[in-house]
């Protein structure tokens, strides 16, 4: 029988890659898209046909409800969130409205109009801030430094809530950063790998960064976004750390890409203050036993192959684009 999933951030990278997974096994797929984000549907192009689009807004608790009634999904995936770190400090309410109570309207939808759909909740490494182990467990205490880290927290908390309250079939999947060619330029992984590409092809000279010595847990987003989907058809809903398991500094990550391209990185890479962090987390970095033992998942993509595939992703693109 054909399931039915309805993802919020469709317009993201991870909703768009996620259309596109739940598409290849047959599902039919609905994306809760705000009125106002209409302008924004290019990830979602080549799909756009075969996702029915619904409006629907995570501050609007109506909205929510009508989404879910109309759609009947047997899944449900809250992607949606304002998940740039920097801009959660310029507005920390609306960061918390939409990443924190926008949960809470969300699971009050389910539970009063489909209470036996599935949700996945999207938590972030950010709920850890600046945590007292390495790597993070499922049991490491929650710390967050910044509002959107707070706001995921109780997003977090409130669908262990609704589960443990209510009996709902809801996870959280506490990720990583995970990056792909559709992740923004604002994120230090793209930035890279574009500029990498941007200097090979002659369009760039140099590529300004921030703290060089900052370390990531980064893997693939459709690495990722296939651990969502694995945590939804299990026997018994549980919580789960997605990451790659290992961190890798920006300056590796500017190394390994100019290396690919035959580039020597010091020629072209200059520090700019503008952006440091001052108040820059930890090295996070993700355990994987419980993900690994028990949803036999673990990331297709090493942090090569990962950086390469953008290098290459981007060179094409420019080259595409008749540069
Ligand atoms: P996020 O902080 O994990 O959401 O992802 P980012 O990609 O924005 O940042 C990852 C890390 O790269 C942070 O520790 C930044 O301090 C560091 N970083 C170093 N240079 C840059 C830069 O030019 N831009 C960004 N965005 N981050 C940088």
């Amino acid at each position: 029988m054909t399931k039915t999933a309805l993802i919020t951030g469709l317009t993201g990278q991870d909703g768009s890659y996620l259309a596109e997974f739940l598409l290849a096994k047959n599902y039919q797929v609905y994306g809760m898209v705000r009125r106002s984000s209409s302008g924004s549907l290019e990830r979602v192009r080549h799909v756009a046909e075969q996702v029915a689009v619904i409006s629907g807004d995570l501050l609007d608790q109506f909205s929510l409800m009508d989404a879910i009634e109309e759609t009947q999904p047997d899944e449900i995936y809250n992607l949606a969130s304002q998940s740039y770190v920097p801009l959660s400090w310029t507005q920390p309410a609306l960061t918390a409205e939409y990443t924190a109570l926008g949960v809470s309207r969300l699971l009050e939808a389910i539970r009063r109009c489909k209470p036996d759909s599935r949700f996945y909740q999207a938590s972030s490494s950010e709920v850890f801030g600046q945590p007292d182990e390495s790597p993070q467990t499922e049991r490491t205490a929650f710390r967050p430094r910044n509002p959107y880290g707070v706001a995921k927290a109780y997003a977090h908390w409130m669908t262990v809530n609704y589960r443990e309250k209510y009996g709902l079939y809801a996870c959280c999947g506490i990720t990583y950063t995970h990056e792909s060619p559709r992740r923004g330029q604002e994120f230090v992984f793209r930035k890279v790998t574009q500029a990498a590409a941007k200097i090979k092809l002659g369009l760039a000279q140099e590529l300004k960064l921030g703290n060089l010595e900052a370390r990531r847990d980064w893997c693939h987003a459709q690495d990722a976004i296939r651990a969502m989907w694995l945590m939804l058809q299990q026997d018994t809903p549980d919580d789960y750390i997605i990451a790659s398991g290992e961190t890798h500094s920006v300056r590796e990550l500017v190394q390994c890409a100019f290396d690919y391209v035959g580039l020597s990185w010091e020629d072209y890479v200059s520090m700019d203050p503008a952006f440091y962090r001052p108040d820059e987390a930890v090295q996070l970095v993700g355990s994987i036993e419980k993900i690994q033992a028990q949803l036999h998942w673990q990331p297709n993509y090493s942090f090569q192959q990962l950086v390469q595939s953008m290098v290459d992703h981007d060179l094409k693109a420019l080259s595409q684009a008749g540069y």
